[in-house]
């Protein structure tokens, strides 16, 4: 779609993504360490199969930070309402460079802010690699109340179970 100069239409302010992020991410051989597996389905045959994902992707909160830089670079083509909807229209040749120039500068630039996000924070092969640190902000955000010393002796018991 970028060497055929396409455009995309994005509808909808909450709606992430200008299609080509995840090409970038591939071009680059940006790799995930763990890969979603897949979901099983039935055919229409009554058999079950596994659907699985065969491109990266990537963590939709991260994708926004590419905008500013699609205004800034030539990437934006237009912006503005449809319906009450904001849209923007971009050209694929364009988000395609500039995110291959940025990701090339900063592989982890469309990695979110979100400390317990499993994608951004455990995934990629260039993810930060602090597992007991996302445990914790895991933990942290989906469990309220939780201290860094209970959790540590929590982590404590957990680790002397698994050495046994
Ligand atoms: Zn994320």
């Amino acid at each position: 779609m970028a060497k055929l100069n396409a455009k995309n239409l994005t509808i909808g302010e909450n709606v992430i993504g200008v299609g080509t992020t995840h090409v970038a991410i591939d071009v680059l051989e940006l790799n995930r360490k763990q890969t979603n597996k897949g979901v099983n389905y039935i055919n229409e045959k009554g058999d079950i199969k596994l659907a699985t994902i065969n491109w990266n992707g990537g963590c939709a909160r991260g994708f926004p930070k590419f905008i500013p830089l699609y205004k800034e670079k030539n990437g934006l083509i237009n912006e503005g309402k449809i319906g009450n909807a904001k849209s923007i229209l971009t050209s694929m040749k364009n988000t395609l460079d500039i995110e291959i120039e940025v990701l090339k500068e900063n592989p982890k630039f469309f990695l979110c802010d979100n400390p317990a996000c499993y994608s951004c924070r455990v995934s990629w092969e260039h993810s930060e690699k602090k597992q007991i640190k996302f445990i914790f902000n895991w933990l942290k955000i989906n469990f309220k109340g939780l201290s860094y010393s209970r959790f540590k002796n929590f982590y404590k018991v957990i680790y002397k179970k698994q050495k046994k």
